[in-house]
């Protein structure tokens, strides 16, 4: 029989020639020679990501608009102002996160030195979405090389201007024989997974991160999944509808609602769904005016797949707020559906667009059972004038974050884990969290070669009497 490959070099070669292979190894030897461990190091590297960001600033902004009609607000507060506020923060961070950890310890150890060292894990592989192609790409990256890595980036196919540049222009920034940018789709995707990583750090959808788990496993790769779902936003009788549609609509509509964290779907009652739909209708033309096709903060549909998914769903329900669509620039309005049935497509997947329907419940304890019956989500939130009615959805349900009286501002704190639950994922990010993400946390115990005779109360033959029990 054969025995499976055992070292990096033999799963390469099991795996056969593949355009990747020299890449990987190439970053392998550098990660073994050390390159990747001095602080120093890891400092260049991240003011060098910094460079890239100005000095490309205005590339960076016509590839998002090419892949998204993405303005230059939502790249400058979704994308630019993240990725650097990240590098920023692991630049004054740095050592202080490098540093070991003492830890407590007991009687037998009170002569020893204990602690946990945070070290890197060696090669990892980070692949990203389209949706926020350069933060959801650059944002881990700062973790996994303030950690100390080698990194191999895949950013999506689909978002392909932006992903043009980070293979083209990204690289000149970093030292080559330590981080990579791959192109390609599911194949390419594919052939890479064959590969042994340390640690593999997946954006995108659940079918997609079942299938990186699963090629994970082949290799016991630790991984984490920050995966999608239907982000539930409960809105009690006790609240300003004009308030809250604002706020709902504005992080709905936000990147033409391909937002993993956006609000998707709305739980209230249909006293509260008669005073909300005028105030989203509102809401929306005060944002976008009376035809937001001519809006230049309104993005389009990623590509024509994802327009006509969507353009499928707005036959759910019925159509109170826009409603319309063209394919020919990927434009769908901002809408709203009422009458929305739970078992309606639109209420089955999520829905990753600019439709936002209602569904009716008749109390909160009739939301809360309806949020946990379906998976855990992303986000959740919960708008309420009553503190105990945000404190009740936040107690009595699960979700990867929660925000109270508004949309994603969770994620905006570096402070906070960024991460689902369940179905909606494993593992977290941002700030500190990310740099502990991609570290080994190594249990160490350090004890001086003398003493013996201290020491020797433990061996054999026991003695009862040296055990204090
Ligand atoms: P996706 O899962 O289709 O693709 C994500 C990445 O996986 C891409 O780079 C893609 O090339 C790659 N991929 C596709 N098929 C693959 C395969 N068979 N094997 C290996 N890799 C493969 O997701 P998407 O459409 O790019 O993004 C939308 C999804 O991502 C939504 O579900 C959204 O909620 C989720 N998302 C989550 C977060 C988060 O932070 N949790 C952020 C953004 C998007």
């Amino acid at each position: 029989t054969l025995s499976p490959p055992v070292t990096d070099e033999e799963t390469e070669a099991a795996s056969g020639m593949d355009p990747f292979e020299d890449t990987l190894r190439r970053l392998r030897e550098s990660f073994r020679a050390g390159r990747t461990r001095p602080a120093e190091f890891r400092v260049t590297q991240l003011k060098g990501l910094g460079r890239f960001l100005q000095e490309n600033k205005q590339l960076l902004q016509e590839a998002l608009a090419r892949d998204l009609r993405k303005g230059v607000f939502e790249s400058e507060v979704s994308e630019f102002s993240i990725s650097q506020g990240e590098i920023n923060l692991a630049l004054r961070n740095l050592k202080a996160w490098m540093k070991d950890e003492k830890a407590a310890k007991n009687l037998a150890t009170q002569l020893d030195s204990a602690f946990i060292r945070k070290e890197p894990y060696g090669l990892v592989l980070i692949i990203a979405p389209w949706n926020y192609p350069l933060n959801l790409i650059l944002v881990p990256l700062v973790g996994a090389l303030a950690a100390g890595n080698c990194v191999v980036l895949k950013p999506s196919e689909i978002s392909q201007s932006t992903g043009k540049v980070l293979v083209e222009v990204l690289p000149r920034y970093l030292d080559q024989s330590c981080f990579a940018v791959v192109l390609g789709g599911p194949e390419e995707a594919g052939q890479l997974l064959e590969h042994k990583f340390d640690y593999i750090f997946f954006t995108g959808s659940p079918r997609v991160g079942k299938i990186v788990m699963a090629a994970a496993a082949k290799h016991l790769t630790p991984v984490t999944l920050e995966l999608g779902g239907k982000n539930p936003c409960y809105v009690d009788d006790d609240c300003d509808p004009q308030t809250v549609a604002n706020r709902v609509a504005f992080f709905r509509y936000f990147n033409a609602g391909q937002t993993c964290v956006a609000p998707d779907y709305v739980l209230c009652s249909p006293e509260m769904q008669e005073r909300l739909v005028p105030a989203l209708q509102g809401a929306i033309t005060r944002f976008y005016g009376e035809d937001p096709r001519g809006s230049p903060d309104l993005g389009r549909i990623i590509s024509d797949k994802h327009f006509q998914r969507l353009q499928g769903l707005l036959g759910c329900g019925r159509v109170a707020v826009g409603g319309q669509s063209d394919g020919s620039d990927r434009y769908i309005a901002p809408t709203v559906l009422v009458d929305v049935q739970e078992t309606e497509p639109v209420m089955q997947e999520e829905i990753f667009g600019p439709i936002l329907p209602i569904v009716n419940v008749r109390s909160l304890d009739e939301a809360i059972d309806f949020i946990n019956r379906r998976e855990k989500p992303l986000a959740l939130y919960a708008f309420s004038n009553s503190r105990q009615v945000v404190q009740q959805v936040l107690q009595r349900t699960s979700s990867g974050g929660f925000c109270g009286n508004d949309g994603f501002m969770h994620l905006t704190l570096a402070s906070l884990p960024f991460g689902g639950v369940g179905a909606s994922g494993m593992g977290s990010y941002h700030g500190k969290f990310s740099f502990d993400t991609f570290s080994h946390h190594r249990a160490c115990l350090l004890r001086r070669p003398g003493l013996e005779k201290i020491y020797s109360i433990r061996y054999p033959p026991y003695s009862l009497r040296n055990l204090r029990v």
